[in-house]
């Protein structure tokens, strides 16, 4: 049985929006969702078999196929999730003139934006011992600029895109060579820091704290106790990080990779309305994964490459970082191995933030404190040592009066240890 059939609907032709009873959606476009592939199968066999809109989505399935061997954590409902972001973008009233216009607006600019993928591409195209055939296999591993060649680990580049030992040694050398990586006058450095963007928080006080806001190109870790404004304070960057300048933003879309399944979208539309902002658009500009286990949460972050400049990509949350480690390795596997794996995830974060400066990676961690030590140092935290390391800017969280909460800045390079009172209310976070 087909998917029309199934719907009672006989018209049903491929782009025609149609109620998909398989996934409860109405779908658009005829694009075809994994977990009903046999039924769009069907239909693609029985339109014109030539025509190249079919041609796409049946290579789209080929690829799927071979992840459907991913099994142990792909089941249906994961896929269901990822996708549902994606399918927003379809599911919007289709008759609406506004959303008609949107459209065409959108596609101008994902030319504009192709264009500068091509033209990142291109410059990849210009390395020394790159030939058609190797510039496949980098960019379809996501190594589509010379800044991505340039700071992945050769072992990294060799494994994700199956070149050799010594073509990736050589690449990443002219890469490097390229870009001009190496010691830089301490004025540069200046120059750089002088142009850091910075996000608001939303509250004046937390902002000042951090001279100005959630800066770009570095990773932010919020810790603290259940309940202390993490997820909260995540979900507020994701607005404000669209906001235009003026206002506090960078104009930019967010990333969210929940590992805890706390992101709630009715939160958003709550904070956007506090701004007076559209939060349909709003919406639509958070990409949204929902990590299952840590291997799925490290699988996230890699693919992230691929859609940071397409989707202009400037803030990513990671809520919460360690939460899978942490429970993955109770009883299995030694404290080392989770350890090394931590920071491997960790490392992966830092060094988007060196391929794309003007992002903002910030990521949540939850602590229990011991009562005795708490204003000492509560930071024998779940990821021990390595997340003190790892992480640029380390801001503990803790409740204060009713809705108060009290921030502090630890171990950060160039902030002054002081403490921010916000509250967190339901238009967000505020003074
Ligand atoms: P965690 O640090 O565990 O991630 P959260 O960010 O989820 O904590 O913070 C939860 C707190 O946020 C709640 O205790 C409550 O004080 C506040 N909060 C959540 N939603 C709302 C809301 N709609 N209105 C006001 N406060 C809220
Ligand atoms: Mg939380």
């Amino acid at each position: 049985m087909t998917i029309a059939e199934k719907n009672g609907d006989e018209g049903f032709k491929m782009g025609d929006p149609y109620y998909c009873s398989e996934c409860e959606r109405t779908h658009v476009k005829g694009k075809i969702y994994k977990e009903h592939l046999k039924y769009a199968q069907e239909i693609i066999d029985e339109e014109d078999p030539e025509s190249e809109e079919n041609l796409v989505e049946k290579e789209d399935f080929e690829d799927e196929e071979g992840l459907e061997d991913e099994e142990d954590f792909k089941d249906e409902e994961d896929f269901k999730d990822e996708e549902e972001f994606e399918e927003l973008e379809e599911n919007e009233e289709l008759e609406d003139e506004e959303f008609l216009e949107e459209k065409d607006s959108e596609k101008e600019d994902t030319k504009e934006k192709d264009l500068t993928m091509q033209e990142c591409i291109e410059r990849v195209k210009t390395l020394p011992g790159v030939g058609e055939a190797t510039l496949v296999k980098l960019v379809e591993a996501g190594f589509s600029s010379l800044e991505s060649i340039a700071f992945t680990p050769p072992s990294i580049i060799q494994e994700d895109s199956g070149l050799g030992e010594k073509t990736t040694a050589k690449i990443i050398q002219s890469a490097m060579k390229k870009l001009n990586i190496g010691f830089k006058s301490a004025k540069e450095v200046w120059n750089h820091r002088k142009n850091i963007s910075r996000i608001t928080s939303g509250s004046q006080e937390l902002d000042n704290l951090l001279l100005g806001g959630i800066e770009t190109g570095a990773v932010l870790e919020f810790f603290g106790e259940f309940r202390t404004g993490k997820t909260q304070i995540m979900h507020q960057l994701c607005v404000n990080v669209q906001l235009p300048k003026e206002k506090g933003g960078i104009e930019g879309a967010a990333l969210y990779i929940d590992t805890e399944g706390t992101f709630r979208p009715e939160r958003i539309i709550q904070m956007s309305e506090a701004l007076d902002l559209d939060h349909k658009k709003v919406l639509k500009n958070i990409i949204y994964g929902r990590a299952y286990n840590s291997d799925h949460q490290i699988l996230l972050v890699k693919e992230a490459t691929n859609i940071i400049k397409e989707k202009n990509i400037k803030l990513i949350v990671v809520d919460s970082l360690i939460g899978h480690f942490r429970s993955e390795y109770i009883g299995r596997g030694t404290l080392a191995d989770r350890q090394q794996r931590i920071n491997q995830h960790l490392h992966d974060l830092l060094r988007l933030t060196d391929i794309y400066p003007d992002l903002s990676i910030c990521v949540t961690n939850q602590v229990q404190a011991k009562p005795n030590v708490f204003y000492g140092n509560p930071i024998q935290a779940t990821g021990g040592n390595i997340i003190a390391h790892g992480s640029t800017i380390r801001i503990y969280l803790r409740k204060g009066k009713g809705e108060q909460r009290v921030a502090k800045v630890v171990d950060a390079p160039h902030l002054p240890v002081a403490e921010a009172v916000f509250s967190i209310t339901e238009d967000g976070i505020s003074d």
